[in-house]
């Protein structure tokens, strides 16, 4: 045997703890301090001449420190840092690298539009918000000094697929980061650092976590960028709680198998509904007929579990085809066993006035479609009847 390991292997085994009792895992250390035999011991880890655990805020946890090696692996990045929600990862990330600048690209989750485009100058950052349609703009904006250029690719609820590559080199010529959202991804269907980018950052609350049971986060990424991160967690207190950091080191055991499975029944889904004379589109990477199929298919090796479709219908008729769904839970989030359905406006896009909505191509008719774990045929005739019953 030789080589690095692969995936499915690093899901499981990766940075687990074995312990004097012979856990097959971490177990989890429910503490919020640990103890010394004596000052000199005590100061060799506060001095880091030692690797220890100290503090859990700190994140000096072994339940924590075994996640994040978990966390590194699966990316393949040399460390990883983690955080009590996708949203902490992100304001950690923004102020230790983005001081001198942040860009967004495209449609990005809404609580990141609002950090970035609202909050960030409250504190004196020039922040910049760019389509994929503006994309020739992007050059200009680097020329003034940006230190993090940010995408999520695919975004939601467009699915819209950057070039992580193509934007790495762009970035890195003005000397800036290029950080990716992976979470509508995974590691399972991409691989953002071996394509060039600097950091990867995920919220473990959707498909890590898996269940709809965990709110987290995570960096991946060089040492060196994550160290300068570390303090910002440390003070803004966003460490996850042991107890947190073990139950998803439990999901993250079962990534590939679930994320597999939700690819393939979200490719079944996408194609039973182009069908359907109610649909007037489906957006999903994985259609030939998709705008980012053929980026996709070179920089992903599976489309995900996240489709959008827009109904030939007013607003108000396409919530009534969302109420009539049955297997269906009407909610925000997404990355669970069990599939979600929602309509952009009312959640995700719901702060966005009208017109810019309008510019990002939001439309009233869209409904965005989380697949879980059950049976496709089970799901599809779910989403018929819903689309029949409502048919003119
Ligand atoms: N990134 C993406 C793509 C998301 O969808 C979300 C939340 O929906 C976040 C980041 C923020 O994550 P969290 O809710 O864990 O703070």
């Amino acid at each position: 045997m030789g080589g690095p390991r692969k995936l499915s292997t690093n899901c499981v085994h990766a940075g687990e703890l074995a312990d004097a009792h012979g856990a097959p895992h971490t177990p989890i250390y429910n503490t919020t301090t640990f103890g010394f035999p004596s000052t000199a011991a005590l100061l060799d880890v506060v001095d880091g001449r030692r690797e220890g655990a100290l503090y859990t805020r700190y994140g000096m946890n072994p339940t924590i420190k075994s996640l994040e090696a978990k966390l590194a692996a699966i990316e393949s990045a040399e460390a990883a840092l983690a955080f009590c929600s996708g949203m902490a990862a992100e304001a950690a990330l923004f102020l230790a690298h983005g001081r001198r600048g942040v860009v967004v690209l495209g449609d990005a989750y809404g609580g990141t539009l609002e950090l970035v485009g609202q909050q960030l100058p409250e504190l004196g950052i020039r922040t910049h918000l760019l389509l994929g349609s503006e994309l020739q703009q992007l050059e200009d904006v680097l020329r003034h000094g940006v230190g993090v250029v940010f995408c999520e690719t695919p975004t939601n609820p467009g699915l819209e697929i950057f070039d992580i590559r193509r934007l790495a080199d762009l970035a890195h010529s003005h000397g800036a980061l290029l950080v990716v959202d992976s979470t509508f991804a995974t590691p399972v269907n991409q691989q953002p650092l071996a394509l060039g980018a600097d950091v990867v950052v995920h919220s473990a609350t959707k498909y890590l976590g898996g269940h709809s049971d965990v709110t987290a986060g995570a960096l991946m990424g060089s040492r060196r960028l994550l160290e300068t991160v570390a303090p910002w967690r440390k003070n803004l207190g966003q460490v996850p709680a042991p107890e947190t950091a073990a139950l998803l080191m439990r999901s993250i055991r079962t990534l590939v198998v679930r994320v597999r499975q939700q690819n393939a029944t979200a490719a079944a889904v996408a194609q039973a509904l182009q069908t359907h004379e109610r649909v007037r589109r489906v957006l999903y990477p994985g259609l030939p007929e998709f705008p980012g199929h053929d980026l996709a298919c070179r920089q992903m090796s599976g489309f995900g579990g996240m489709l959008t479709i827009e109904i030939d219908a007013t607003f108000a008729e396409t919530a009534r085809v969302v109420d009539r769904l049955r297997v269906f839970t009407i909610a925000p989030s997404l990355g669970g066993a069990e599939s979600l359905v929602t309509q952009p406006v009312t959640t995700t896009h719901h702060g966005l006035s009208s017109e810019e909505r309008a510019r990002r191509g939001i439309s009233d008719s869209m409904v965005r479609l989380s697949i879980g774990l059950e049976d496709p045929e089970d799901l599809i005739a779910d989403l018929r009847q819903a689309l029949d019953a409502t048919s003119s």
